[in-house]
């Protein structure tokens, strides 16, 4: 095979970015005055027309030069002429060929001599075209979260990554995303993160300039890129050098890509929402995060990255995802880090453990490919992995990002799995621009790689891998079922339940109803066929059930209902 154009790690692909579906320019070639490179001792020679085969063959022996066929076979010019078809270079210009010119002439003076030739319309070098999937970032070669770096501890395996590079080939981010960063601030100033800040459009004066009005008239004076909560003021900067967890987690999902500095974020272009939310100590409150995601929900962001959390069971921070939800907005928690680790699904930590149908719960693998030691898990509450770095030290196991003050530094924790996970939600929501919410988290969760060490650890066993979610098909999703209602009869010494709902789809292969089985966790208890809206539960004990239920087809399920209580007695 001819390996004329190159892409990262050795793959060929076919032609140049332009064709890859790139959004954005492939890289400026690194030094102007450098020479674009090309395939030596090869070149692409053009006859004109109606040039005589003898002339052909003459020409191209007059430089020792064979023909490169069209599927990689090289044979002689006299070869060539027996078989025109089979061994011409192109399918759709006889004129033009690849030819292999001999070492000793090599490529430039082999043009020169075609050019020379009365025969010859043009000949050239055959030129390297590089599509940009290594970025040129700084500390790119750090990120082993991205790509195959061979940072894996002893016994473990280097291909820990997400293949963000295979999934740059297919998209690398739009502006029209924004990710809602409710976290300690962002550094705006930082280079990896200042061309994705987002500004809002609605307050007037121009830049962080303060003209002292609420001009969008959304509550919040001179609210240019987003909000702090802690202090209520515009200034949702981060606490620089005492606690910058908000600009790690930014570089991680969303710093610039392939902009000769730093790092790549997951998604290179997309646009970052400060709102502060933690304090100088890592600290929030419940008041501040509703305050923080009702802010998301009214500009209208597709993805809020929540890397915090605690065990504080909230009714009204459930209601505010649930507000986000119906905004169409992904919410993707951190599972948490707990010593000893927690299994969230008995020992909650909010948000991730809230069973809400927007939040995606990320837990931490490690270099190695394995969960994380210090990772909460929970084979319900969390719903997948991601790179988050081996243990809490700072080492080259751990996950690469900004810092304050054009700075870097590695961490670790299910903070940094999380937007691992946000980036990716925010490439295929731009590369998508049609899906809703619930099509992009299953498709994240089914283009999952399994690992056996998240088995019962999470609902999918999985890893992210973003270059499976952009290649994933878009799945057809039935509408999720509403007035789910409970009823309940006598039955000799038992009660029989009824269950009823309302069927809003039109292409569903039937119902699943799930009830719970444990605290907080449902389990799958049956189904019905299509169109049919009623399931009974016959025989049981009395007691207190809760039920809800899913449509589902071959592609995947619907959103759940709400959840019902049933009394029986
Ligand atoms: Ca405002
Ligand atoms: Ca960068
Ligand atoms: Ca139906």
């Amino acid at each position: 095979m001819k390996a004329r154009i190159y892409v990262g790690f050795g793959l060929v692909v076919l032609l140049a970015a332009g064709l890859l579906g790139f959004r954005y320019s492939a890289a400026t070639p690194q030094g102007l005055a450098s020479e674009p490179e090309y395939v030596p001792n090869e070149v692409l020679v053009k006859f004109k027309p109606l040039t005589l085969e003898a002339a052909v063959i003459q020409v191209i022996e007059s430089i020792q030069g064979q023909i490169v066929g069209r599927h990689g076979s090289i044979v002689s010019a006299g070869l060539w002429a027996e078989n025109r078809s089979e061994y011409r270079s192109f399918l759709s210009d006889p004129d033009l060929f690849l030819v292999k010119v001999p070492p000793a002439l090599g490529t430039k003076r082999a043009i020169t001599e075609l050019l020379s030739d009365v025969h010859v319309e043009f000949a050239e070098k055959n030129f390297i075209y590089k599509a940009a999937l290594t970025p040129d970032d700084t500390y790119y070669s750090l990120q082993w979260g991205l790509h195959n770096t061979g940072y894996a501890q002893s016994g473990g395996t280097a291909d820990a990554d997400i293949d963000a590079p295979e999934a740059w080939e297919e998209f690398t981010g739009s502006d029209d995303i924004t990710i809602a960063v409710i976290d300690t601030g962002i550094d705006f100033a930082h280079v990896d993160l200042e061309p994705n800040i987002w500004t809002n459009a609605g307050e007037t004066g121009g830049g962080k300039e303060t003209d002292g009005v609420d001009n969008d008239g959304n509550g919040y004076i001179d609210d240019w890129h987003g909000w702090d909560f802690v202090n209520d003021d515009n200034d949702p900067t981060d606490d620089r050098y005492i606690y910058f967890h908000g600009t790690h987690v930014s570089g991680i999902a969303g710093a610039r890509g392939n902009n000769s500095s730093g790092i790549a974020g997951v998604c290179w272009y997309a646009k970052l929402m400060p709102l502060k939310l933690l304090d100088s100590g890592g600290n929030g409150s419940t008041s501040d995060a509703i305050s923080a995601i009702d802010y998301a929900v009214s500009v209208g962001v597709q993805v809020i990255n929540a890397s915090w959390g605690g065990t504080g069971a909230s009714s009204s921070l459930i209601q505010a995802i649930e507000r986000a939800k119906a905004s169409g907005i992904l919410f993707v928690a951190a599972a948490g880090n707990t010593s000893p680790p927690l299994n969230i699904n008995t020992d909650p930590h909010y948000p991730a453990s809230y069973d809400i149908d927007n939040i995606i719960s990320v837990l931490a693998t490690t270099s190695s490919d394995t969960l994380a030691s210090y990772s909460n898990y929970g084979s319900y509450a969390v719903d997948l992995g991601a790179p988050g770095g081996t243990d809490l030290t700072q080492n080259n196991y751990n996950i690469f990002s900004d810092k304050p003050g054009q700075q870097y530094q590695h961490l670790a924790g299910t903070s940094m799995a999380t937007p691992f996970v946000s980036g990716a939600a925010a490439l295929v929501l731009g590369q998508r621009p049609t899906i809703d919410w619930w099509q992009a988290k299953t498709m994240i969760l089914k283009s999952i790689d399994t690992l056996a060490s998240l088995q019962g650890k999470a609902r999918t066993s999985g890893r992210l891998n973003a270059h499976s979610l952009l290649t994933y098909s878009t799945p057809v999703l039935p509408d999720a079922p509403t007035n789910l209602q409970g009823d309940w009869c006598e039955n000799g010494p038992f009660v029989d339940i009824s269950l009823t709902w309302t069927d809003n789809a039109d292409n569903e292969s039937g119902f699943k109803i799930y009830m719970q089985s444990s605290p907080g966790i449902f389990s799958y208890l049956g189904s019905t066929s299509a169109n049919v809206t009623t399931f009974w539960l016959t025989e049981v004990g009395a007691g207190t059930y809760y039920f809800y239920v899913r449509a589902y087809k071959t592609d995947g399920e619907s959103p759940k209902t709400a959840t019902i209580t049933v009394h029986t007695f």
